[in-house]
């Protein structure tokens, strides 16, 4: 994972922190401005020093630290008063077992691996949150259900980087497609999600752009760890562009030993007319390729 979405979760929780104290602080400038909780605080702040004192001479302990739980208690009562909470003077923070500061027991805390999550599905662009294989009713492509389940587990140490996954229109694709985008970002995986259509337009945009310009549109799309292209051969083919812009985007992929996830309607035998040799050896090689053909009635005409 990038360390950038690593810090910005740190960074989220910390300012979590932050606020919490500050919560607590501006409601303790509010209350000071009321007379009856100004001279109880005081009576308090005095006889905290009394007790720590009476702890010291140990005389009278018991009596002074009553004194004040039940100036504490009081207190409690004046905030109430004014309509806080009883904890209003104590910072409440997000999450109990680090109190916001991302470290528990020696280890990052839970919750900054759960803000890591949100922010990599934010980043994937990811359509459907909710097809996930614990989710799925797909009964008759298991296999290729628990291939791709396990092929997250051992992502990034798979045997073959890239998956290409067939069927004819409506046998759950685009839900494959989403599960595996899906459970990366569970495990805290960088994904990006792109329908094939948008792809293309993508590619119109990079030809069309300014030298300097191509770099930044491309550069996401080269370097994220698994690239995800939803519905490949739904695109227009534009000339010039489509075919030649996919091949550097795929070459440029397996040169960095980098995963791509392609679902289409293509028959393999299609994908090699469509887009020729050079595109087809990169995105179907047996070698580097997970082949998962999914089969069955159109599921949307079941609707
Ligand atoms: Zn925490």
């Amino acid at each position: 994972m990038n360390g950038k979405v690593l810090s910005q979760a740190k960074r989220t929780v910390l300012a979590r922190r932050t606020q919490a104290q500050q919560r607590a602080e501006d409601n303790l400038y509010s209350l000071l401005a009321q007379p009856d909780f100004l001279t109880n605080y005081n009576n308090i702040q005095e006889q905290i020093l009394v007790v720590a004192r009476s702890y010291a001479t140990k005389t009278g302990q018991r009596e002074q630290q009553a004194i004040l739980d039940n100036l504490r208690i009081s207190q409690e009562q004046i905030i109430c008063n004014y309509g806080y909470d009883k904890g209003a003077l104590t910072p409440q923070y997000h999450c109990a077992l680090c109190q916001d500061t991302g470290m528990y027991q020696g280890q990052q805390c839970k919750c900054v691996s759960a803000e890591v999550v949100k922010l990599l599905s934010q980043q994937s662009n990811i359509i459907y949150p909710q097809y996930t294989f614990s989710a799925s009713t797909d009964t008759v492509n298991t296999l290729a259900y628990a291939k791709s389940a396990s092929w997250c587990d051992k992502y990034p140490t798979v045997t073959h980087k890239n998956i290409l996954i067939c069927g004819m229109t409506g046998v759950g694709k685009t839900y494959l497609a989403s599960c595996i985008v899906n459970k990366l970002i569970s495990l805290q995986q960088e994904v990006l999600f792109i329908t094939a259509y948008d792809l293309n337009k993508q590619f119109l945009r990079i030809h069309l752009a300014d030298i300097a310009d191509k770099q930044i549109l491309t550069e996401a799309m080269e370097n994220i760890p698994v690239l995800v292209i939803d519905d490949l051969g739904s695109e227009q083919m534009y000339n010039n562009v489509t075919e030649e812009y996919l091949f550097a985007l795929f070459n440029q992929r397996l040169y960095h030993n980098l995963s791509t996830i392609v679902s289409t309607n293509l028959t393999p035998k299609s994908i090699l007319t469509r887009y020729g040799e050079r595109i087809f050896t990169r995105i179907a090689g047996k070698s580097n390729t997970l082949m998962l053909e999914l089969v069955g009635k159109d599921k949307r005409l079941n609707k």
